[in-house]
């Protein structure tokens, strides 16, 4: 679009610093102006933000989009008994559900997401080639970045778990395939594969120049079974061997392995409302953020969790609070980072999106400033950690245009 949005509070760069009464200049796909200063001689659409907080659209970066047709099944089950990638419940029965099913619920989070203020998104897509064409249909016509991070149908037999066996031929050969069609792998965890076949899955999506995620230390029982089987732990041999761009989860680990984490310079993914369902415990949000490492928030299994990251920051941050039993543990700018630039970072896409500022990709959510919820805030960035709900949600701008809900024009303009 080519247009002005002028009045609104923006919250403007890495540190979300007010900017009053903004003008918001887009451009094409990008904001080309965020100042506090009129442009009078700008001749396109001018929109009236008066009474909207302007902020960044939230990066969901770590999802399950594919088990979204069976919404809190097996509630009290263990994330073995429920989401393990060979003998859990959810691929047993999602085997069952037809695929026009599985794309239409996968679609309907996206718009879900979408409508919450979720512009960008993580998916962790099982069943290899199928699931990601499956996935790409779903988010057809759809405004939602879709990051989509494949895994090949393949976890080393367990009679090879401790030996050199890598990948065999045609493994290598369906990974090169996932790696053309998505974004990266997603790989379910160090656990099931030898340290050659990581090594194999690093070469091939370093070759193909993409993304690799990986969930680390979700559970005690997968931590203890790294050090009983390996003498070392999941953030050791993912680090050493898959050399993954992030961690997910990181529940379950040590103060040496997030020190490792820091100097390698890998990002990590939380999901503190996924780990509580399933009784896991809380990541060590507080520790990654004294220790500079970069962090991303994900709502993780649709299945478990409401696509809502409104909700994931609130959980995150009144949980580190209560944990450390100190109000000041985290702050509350920490929080909305992690939700927005800390997963553009996770992905590799802060040059472009995670922040409003000029030259950067206009992905905007434009909260309702005098909703009862909102109303006489007296610090904005804890009520959007705290508070917000989507329907605070006035309109969401991806791209620079405009995808759900509307904004007034101004007056005879
Ligand atoms: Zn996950």
């Amino acid at each position: 679009m080519n247009a002005i949005i002028e009045g609104a509070l923006t919250l403007a760069g890495p540190g979300f610093s007010p900017v009053e009464d903004s003008f918001l200049q887009i451009e094409g796909p990008k904001i080309k102006t965020l100042s506090d200063v009129n442009l009078p001689a700008f001749s396109g659409t001018r929109y009236d933000g008066n009474g909207l907080i302007a902020m960044p659209g939230m990066i969901n970066a770590h999802v399950h989009l594919g088990d979204s047709v069976v919404k809190d099944i097996g509630v009290g089950k263990t994330m073995g008994e429920l989401v393990h990638p060979i003998t859990g419940l959810k691929s047993r029965i999602l085997k069952e559900v037809p695929q026009k099913t599985l794309v239409e619920g996968m679609r309907e989070s996206l718009q879900e997401m979408l409508a919450n203020g979720i512009t960008t998104i993580a998916d962790f897509r099982e069943t290899s080639l199928e699931g990601l064409r499956l996935l790409k249909k779903a988010a057809e016509g759809l405004a939602n970045r879709l990051i989509a991070l494949g895994r090949p149908n393949y976890y080393s037999p367990p009679l090879d778990i401790n030996t050199g066996v890598g990948l065999p031929t045609q493994i290598i050969n369906e990974t090169e395939r996932v790696l053309q069609e998505g974004n990266g792998l997603g790989v379910s965890g160090p656990n099931e594969f030898t340290d050659q076949a990581l090594v194999d899955l690093s070469s091939l999506a370093s070759k193909a120049r993409k993304l690799v995620a990986v969930h680390v230390g979700e559970a005690r029982s997968s931590a203890e079974f790294s050090i009983r089987t390996f003498g070392s732990s999941e953030v050791s041999r993912a680090l050493t061997y898959l050399r993954p761009h992030l961690l997910v989860h990181l529940v379950h680990t040590t103060r040496r392995d997030i020190e490792k984490i820091s100097s390698s310079g890998t990002s990590v993914v939380c999901c503190p409302r996924a780990n509580a369902i399933l009784g896991h415990g809380f990541p060590p949000i507080t520790d990654l953020v004294r220790l500079g490492i970069n962090v991303g928030l994900g709502t993780d299994n649709v299945m478990l969790n409401s696509c809502d990251m409104f909700r994931e920051m609130d959980f995150a941050s009144k949980m580190s609070r209560a944990n450390h039993r100190d109000p000041n543990a985290i702050k509350s700018a920490d929080v909305l980072r992690m939700a927005t630039l800390g997963g553009a970072k996770a992905l590799e896409l802060e040059r472009e999106i995670g922040s409003l500022e000029e030259g950067k990709i206009a992905d905007i959510v434009f909260l309702n400033s005098r909703s009862s919820n909102l109303k006489f805030s007296k610090d904005i960035i804890s009520s959007i950690v705290h508070r917000a709900r989507p329907d605070d949600i006035v309109a969401v701008m991806v791209k620079g245009e405009l995808v759900h809900g509307s904004l007034p024009r101004c007056n005879n303009k």
